[in-house]
């Protein structure tokens, strides 16, 4: 069987720096929402292109990712698929989420992974047919999330795992912290000439108003910093390094 048409994915910018994803199956006409932490800019974005949200996915329950998921259902019908493990913290799930369930759009068949750490319950996305994950706000492009619930052990394996999806993987993460992460990974590697190219490339990318965010599963392990840990002590220390920087 021929694989399914790739998914359009558009960016939503919303509040200082978040990445709200609405994406669509072409072939379906189906289309979800990461993350909506603010309905009336994924509404408007939508109607814009005329598709009609049917489904909502959460990867954790802070409100940056979660505020608009009762207007967007209200608006739309959609059906809310979160992690099963917050659901004291995101009202109203239909499909809850844990470790090995899939997540459907048209043909395409996403694995449910959980990746604790940034808070205990996190989920990601895994599109493996479309060379896509959704992330949330465990792994971004040069960083890592704040240990908000989670242990640097539990960051340190769920970093790993993502590292390990096929290079060409493209991560969709949640926020634009690309810069400032460049900037403390040339602060820990200084002398690391890969790290020291994409800070040259994200700043001017930044200066040119253009996103760098979806990144990819090579770039981040060329660059990212949080993957460099060869142990949880490692990891937890350059966390907090990063948290001070
Ligand atoms: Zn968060």
């Amino acid at each position: 069987m021929a694989s399914p048409a790739p998914l359009e994915i558009v960016a939503i910018p919303a509040f200082a720096d978040n990445y709200l994803w609405l994406v669509h199956d072409p072939a379906s006409g189906e289309t979800a929402v990461v993350d909506p932490g603010d309905a009336g800019s994924v509404l408007a974005a939508a109607e814009a292109r005329g598709w009609r949200i049917g489904q909502v996915w959460n990867t954790h329950w802070h409100p940056d990712h979660t505020g608009g998921n009762a207007a967007v259902v209200a608006a739309t019908g959609a059906m809310l698929s979160a992690p099963a493990a917050e659901a004291t913290r995101i009202a109203n799930i239909d499909a809850p989420l844990k470790e090995g369930d899939t997540i459907r759009i048209g043909e395409h068949v996403g694995q449910v992974w959980e990746v604790p750490g940034h808070t205990l319950g996190h989920v990601a996305l895994i599109f493996a047919d479309a060379g896509v994950a959704f992330v949330g706000d465990t792994m971004f492009a040069m960083g890592c999330g704040r240990l908000f619930e989670g242990s640097p052990e539990q960051m340190h394996a769920s970093l790993q795992r993502l590292a390990a999806l096929p290079g060409d993987t493209a991560l969709y993460c949640a926020h634009e912290y690309t810069l400032a992460n460049a900037r403390f990974a040339a602060h820990a590697f200084p002398a690391d000439a890969a790290i020291a190219d994409r800070l040259a490339t994200v700043a001017a990318m930044r200066e040119a108003g253009q996103a760098t965010v979806p990144t990819s599963v090579a770039l981040e392990r060329a660059t990212n910093p949080f993957l460099r840990a060869a142990s949880v002590e490692q990891f937890a220390q350059l966390r907090t390094a990063k948290d001070r920087f």
